[in-house]
């Protein structure tokens, strides 16, 4: 997988300027009692690594922005959080630097909900600052809404956080850190209808709630209709995406 810290200088320089470089940006949170923190990490990197493929070695991709935007999730252990001024100048640095050695294509490629205000922000700030450069933000389930509502199991609310679809990735990518056996179905949908949230549903309006105010355990949906097939079902669906949002956009890729 081409690892931009992996890399050597010379191949640095040799590289074609056209590549695009991905920057994965996640959390360390608690995903309630099933899932490890680095849930988000895990995600993102094996989509990047998958898209990467996908589009036979076209990517650079950038150490994950580990810690994001979780001041949410900080009544469970183990959260860990940036505010979000921290997040949008680490962000902004990194893809600066990128810029700077001669990148014009980045993906900030979101893995978590908490980072979703801040990555709009972030968008509008690169794209203004740096006007010759293509600068795109995406969340991994966003492009492909339409493929994900055809896997699901669950109604609205399943799919949230530390989910049947969180779950379901995470029992396909590494089964060995998944306590099934503590997994909780949790998670309370807002009393108001057009405020109702979900992974695959964003609410006609919406008000902050911390995450303990949502669900006891940790967990917002619904662990137990997760698989590790569905897991890989819901990778292909994400990977397909993306790489069709990508090749629309870069049709000229090297
Ligand atoms: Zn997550």
């Amino acid at each position: 997988m081409p690892q931009w810290k992996r890399m050597r200088r010379p191949q640095i320089d040799a590289m074609d300027r056209k590549k695009i470089v991905v920057l994965p940006v996640a959390a360390v949170e608690q995903h309630g009692p099933h899932l490890p923190l680095d849930t988000d990490c895990v995600i993102g990197e094996a989509i990047a690594a998958r898209l990467d493929e996908a589009l036979k070695g076209q990517m650079l991709i950038l150490p994950t922005q580990a810690v994001g935007c979780s001041e949410h999730h900080m009544a469970f252990a183990g959260s860990l959080t940036l505010e979000h001024e921290s997040f949008r100048r680490t962000v902004i640095d990194t893809v600066r630097s990128v810029i700077r050695h001669g990148f014009g294509r980045v993906l900030i490629l979101n893995s978590h909900g908490g980072n979703h205000a801040i990555n709009a922000v972030i968008g509008e700030q690169l794209g203004q600052q740096f006007p010759e450069a293509q600068i795109v933000v995406a969340n991994w389930w966003s492009p492909a809404v339409k493929a994900l509502a055809e896997i699901r199991e669950g109604a609205l609310g399943s799919v949230g956080h530390a989910c049947e679809f969180e779950t379901s990735l995470m029992l396909a990518l590494e089964p060995d850190m998944v306590d099934m056996d503590s997994a909780i179905d949790d998670g309370k949908l807002h009393r108001v209808e057009a405020m109702r949230l979900d992974m695959l549903h964003a609410p006609a309006a919406s008000q902050y709630r911390p995450f303990h105010q949502q669900t006891t355990h940790g967990v917002y949906g619904t662990p137990s209709l997760a698989s590790a097939e569905k897991g890989q079902r819901v990778l292909e669906a994400v990977v397909e995406s993306l790489r069709a949002l990508l090749v629309e956009l870069w049709p000229d890729m090297p």
